[in-house]
């Protein structure tokens, strides 16, 4: 085994708090074990235009309390190509960079399973807000989102109770409903709406007239942007949209809000500090093992690691979005630890959805 010198850091993909205390893990930890660690600006884009930052101890001082990235981060459709591979390949070679610790989403491990394939070892670090890879319990920045949403329903709560009026609050989330149903619960929600479970609209309609007769003036309806429905024409409109709309036709006062990035920035809290400090610190351990093409995980409460192709087919697996021969390359062992993974996701999400129904009236 080749002894690593040399590591890159990236982050990729979206933004997510937490990204910079898993930078600075992973620039910390390299240096105490004798690793000289370099940033890549920007993403893969930065492997692909030589975008090198070597960093010091001193470099990732005060990034740890800081939101977003310090290393920036890009959506780089070049990375994606060969010839765009080739230069990826080639800053790495030129700079003597021995391995990658790449921070981000599915995408970005995707990327990074790509770089491994080519022969520069990779270790993934999850940073999204969405807490939408399967395999792993967390991903850095849910926490944060979450507060964050916390935080504004708390402040749209006021409103709502002096001018008895219905909030529609659209949250990211993409097809991941977790940061709306756990926010939603930690907001008091009169109803949450996801895109893992089906929901009954004249139910909730109905919930919300009989809590307005009961004497509830202000209430708050957290809906996920993964949930559309389809106009005539095909196109999908946003159910946050379309639940605002039947509130108001009921006679009562509601109004949509959707906070949007706002919810991706801002200090992390500490529990994204911690995980991604956690996180980081493994990633290079396992760098320095000399093993490659894993992503670090949570898996109840604790810091693991699992193989990424692993860990992008069984995301697949619970997503439903399985292709032809996925599988091919999984022993029978394998997939029925993926199985179980899709398992533990559907009764955490069944849990709290029934504790969300439990208590929004
Ligand atoms: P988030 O979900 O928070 O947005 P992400 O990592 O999934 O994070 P993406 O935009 O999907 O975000 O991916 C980040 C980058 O990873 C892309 O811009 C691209 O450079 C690289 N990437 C994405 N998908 C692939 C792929 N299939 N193969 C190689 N590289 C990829």
């Amino acid at each position: 085994m080749a002894q690593i010198k040399k590591i890159g850091i990236l982050s990729s993909g979206g933004d997510a708090p937490g990204m910079n205390a898993a930078i600075r893990a992973v620039a910390r930890k390299a240096i105490q074990m004798g690793i000289e660690p370099v940033g890549v600006i920007g993403g893969y884009k930065g492997l692909v235009d030589e975008d090198l930052k070597p960093l010091s101890s001193c470099d990732v001082s005060n990034i740890v309390n800081r939101g977003g990235t310090a290393l920036y981060t890009a959506r780089c459709l070049e990375f994606q190509t060969e010839e765009g591979m080739n230069r990826a390949i080639a800053t790495c070679k030129r700079n003597n960079i021995d391995a990658i610790v790449a921070i981000g989403g599915d995408g970005t491990f995707r990327g990074a399973t790509d770089l491994a394939v080519h022969g520069i070892p990779t270790v993934g670090v999850t940073g999204t807000i969405d807490n939408d890879i399967t395999a792993t319990d967390y991903t850095v920045g849910f926490d944060t989102a979450m507060n964050t949403v916390v935080e504004l329903v708390d402040k749209l709560r006021d409103t709502c109770e002096s001018h008895s009026r219905i909030n529609v609050i659209e949250v990211m989330g993409r097809h991941c409903g977790q940061i709306a149903l756990c926010a939603g619960i930690a907001s008091g929600a009169i109803a949450t709406i996801i895109p893992e479970v089906p929901f009954d609209e004249a139910e909730i309609l109905n919930r919300i007239k009989t809590a307005r007769e009961d004497g509830k003036r202000g209430m708050i309806v957290m809906v996920s942007e993964g949930v559309f429905v389809k106009d005539g024409q095909g196109n999908e409109i946003p159910y946050g949209e379309v639940i605002t709309n039947k509130i108001c036709e009921m006679g009562l006062d509601a109004k949509f809000v959707r906070p949007a990035h706002i919810v991706r920035g801002g200090t992390p809290t500490l529990r994204d500090r911690l995980t991604a400090t956690k996180m980081g610190v493994k990633a290079v351990e396992l760098i320095a093992e000399g093993k490659s093409n894993l992503v670090v995980i949570e898996n109840d409460g604790k810091i693991e690691s699992l193989d990424i192709l692993f860990a992008l087919t069984a995301d697949r697996m619970y997503k439903g979005k399985l292709k032809d021969g996925d599988l091919d390359k999984f022993s029978a062992e394998d997939i029925k630890a993926m199985e179980a993974i899709s398992e533990k996701r559907r009764a955490e999400i069944a849990e709290l959805y029934a504790i969300a129904n439990d208590v929004a009236h």
